[in-house]
């Protein structure tokens, strides 16, 4: 079967971009792994809810696919190929678009372990998101420049109370259910309740198979449509260069329904 589109992620750029698709009369597939990083996150400013849990938040998007009647698979992708169509690859099955969405999110496989055993529980790569949690409180930071540069300036709009810790010095986190104790190499201990990490997080190998253009920092390049430099590519949300946020997946998968729409609907 030949889908208008693959998109490729189930987190709300995916999502947002399908139900677009859908409701012009084009015929999506949505495949995700995962639930992505709202696998890791509570959201605290998202319009219209005081509270949501992440997880919460993507079953409510799987069921808007469903109810939407989105071909929805859970699946893997391991490769992407270029024939007349694109075909998505994973273990057991093939499937081909006219138009490829990539709006996989952040490849947090960069981030070492022992920050990753901890996300979403006192460890976050994201200032706007947690550090309102801690307002005129203490925060710890680690990470490379010119990612601690850029957020320390954004915790600072939260508290002025910032203690940067050098990465390389880190030899282990612990903590029974969140993060309580930070080790050096040292062998100092230090107690605390949060560390933000600021590294660079890259985008999903998938795309670099097929050429796609990916920048320094490890995002997908886009223009002002949200496409790649691929011919009937796009991409979206965290894995696109922006503030990695709800609203602004949200936002992109929507700008992406509306490049694909205006290009499938001029050619029927
Ligand atoms: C700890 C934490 C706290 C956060 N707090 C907030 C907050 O308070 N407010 C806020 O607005 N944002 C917050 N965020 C950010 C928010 O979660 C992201 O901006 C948003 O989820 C990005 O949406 P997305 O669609 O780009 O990607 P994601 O939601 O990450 O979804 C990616 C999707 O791609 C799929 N995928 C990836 N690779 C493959 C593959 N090879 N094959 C098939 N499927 C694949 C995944 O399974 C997943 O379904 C937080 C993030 C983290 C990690």
């Amino acid at each position: 079967m030949l889908y208008d589109s693959i998109i490729i992620g189930a987190g709300p750029s995916g999502v947002t971009c399908a139900i677009y698709l859908k409701r012009a009369g084009l015929n999506p597939l949505v495949i995700y792994k995962d639930a992505g990083s709202l696998g890791l996150s509570k959201i605290e400013n998202l319009y219209s809810y005081d509270s949501i849990s992440g997880i919460d938040l993507f079953n409510k998007g799987l069921e808007q696919l469903k109810s939407n009647e989105i071909d929805t698979v859970k699946e893997e992708v391991l490769a992407l190929t270029q024939e007349l169509n694109y075909k998505a690859i994973t273990k057991d099955n093939e499937y081909e678009g006219k138009t490829l969405v990539i709006a996989s999110g952040l490849n947090k496989s960069n981030l070492p372990k022992m920050f990753k055993d901890y996300l979403g529980m006192g460890v976050s790569t994201c200032a706007f998101c947690d550090a309102p949690l801690f307002k005129k409180k203490r925060v710890w930071v680690a990470g490379k420049e010119p990612y601690l540069t850029q957020m320390i300036k954004e915790l600072n709009y939260f508290t002025q109370d910032v203690v940067t810790l050098n990465v390389e010095d880190i030899a282990s986190l612990s903590g029974e259910f969140n993060l309580e104790k930070v080790t050096l190499k040292s062998g100092e201990e230090i107690s605390l309740n949060n560390l933000f990490i600021a590294l660079p997080l890259g985008s999903q190998s998938i795309s670099s198979n097929l050429g796609v253009l990916i920048d320094d920092k490890g995002n997908i390049v886009v223009d002002e449509n949200n496409k790649t430099n691929l011919n009937n590519v796009y991409a979206a949300g965290d894995i696109v260069k922006g503030r990695r946020q709800v609203s602004k997946a949200m936002n992109d998968g929507m700008n992406v329904a509306y490049s694909i729409i205006e290009v499938l609907k001029s050619k029927k």
